[in-house]
């Protein structure tokens, strides 16, 4: 029902909303979607980053940061770049923050732009919440509960005793789409309305670099034309099956959870 405080994601729901190439499609039709992660530290995170973008049904991949050379070593697909996401030609949507330790600078230069972004992981931390509220293009926020508790000022205790409170609150002080995981992951939007519930996914996707594959996955979907709030759940819901299938009852990697989003496409069709 419309008045429904929670929407439980359906499998038909997301099938209907997998971006599928049309017969005449070219990649920019299909969609750019940019990825300004990794640091020199965290080159890793980059990487992972751009696993999911490219499961994600945009047409190509774009690469701005100081971990190009690790990417391509992985990715050849990927279109490297040496200038910063002003410069780095078009995008229809960035994805930002995943191991960008303190690089605050291209963070804002993300945030900056006129596309939807997508903001993760030190990227939320980084971030200017005036810079956020007054975007012009759609914000996404993807913080797990300690990450959530942080932009709240309040305890992970707090976060993870009202989950539903604390993601519709950061929504509305951020006027911001925001995605908050954990072992269910909700989904709300800035204006209020349901609260989208994920029901996919294993304990198994708790494992570092889970988080950044589903911000290159969700970032692609956002690239591919779909809003926020869909963008969001329809990623929450594939990285959710990719990890079943890859754990199938045993650890797993990310970057194992990465290469079955295919799988859990296939499955939602
Ligand atoms: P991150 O903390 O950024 O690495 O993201 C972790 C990812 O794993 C998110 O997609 C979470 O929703 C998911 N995840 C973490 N813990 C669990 C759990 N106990 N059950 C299901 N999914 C989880
Ligand atoms: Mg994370």
């Amino acid at each position: 029902p419309a008045d429904a405080v929670l929407q439980a994601l359906q499998h038909a729901d997301v099938a209907r909303l997998l971006p599928t190439p049309e017969a005449e499609s070219d990649k920019y039709r299909r969609g750019v979607v940019g990825i300004a992660a990794g640091s020199a530290r965290y080159p890793g995170a980059a990487v992972l980053a751009v696993s999911g973008a490219l499961r994600g049904g945009a047409g190509a991949v774009r690469y701005v940061g100081p971990a190009g050379d690790a990417v391509l070593a992985r990715f050849p697909e990927t279109l490297v770049s040496d200038a910063g996401p002003a410069k780095a030609g078009r995008v229809q949507a960035w994805v930002t923050g995943p191991g960008a330790g303190d690089d605050a600078a291209t963070v804002a230069e993300v945030l900056a732009t006129d596309v939807p972004v997508l903001l993760d992981a030190d990227g939320l931390r980084l971030a200017d919440r005036d810079a956020v509220r007054g975007r012009g293009a759609p914000t996404l926020m993807t913080p797990h509960a300690g990450e959530a508790a942080a932009l709240l000022g309040v305890r992970r205790e707090e976060v993870e005793a009202a989950r539903l409170a604390a993601v519709r609150e950061l929504a509305a002080a951020y006027r911001a789409t925001v995605l908050l995981k954990g072992s269910t992951t909700l989904v709300a939007g800035p204006g209020g309305g349901p609260v989208r519930v994920n029901p996919t996914g294993t304990p198994w996707l708790a494992t570092a670099g889970s988080g950044d594959v589903l911000s290159g996955l969700a970032g692609s979907l956002l690239a591919a034309g779909l809003d926020p709030l869909d963008a969001g759940s329809v990623a929450a819901y594939l990285h959710g099956l990719a990890g079943r299938f890859a754990a199938q009852g045993a650890p797993t990697g990310a970057h194992d959870v990465a290469d079955r989003i295919p799988e859990a496409w296939r499955n939602v069709r």
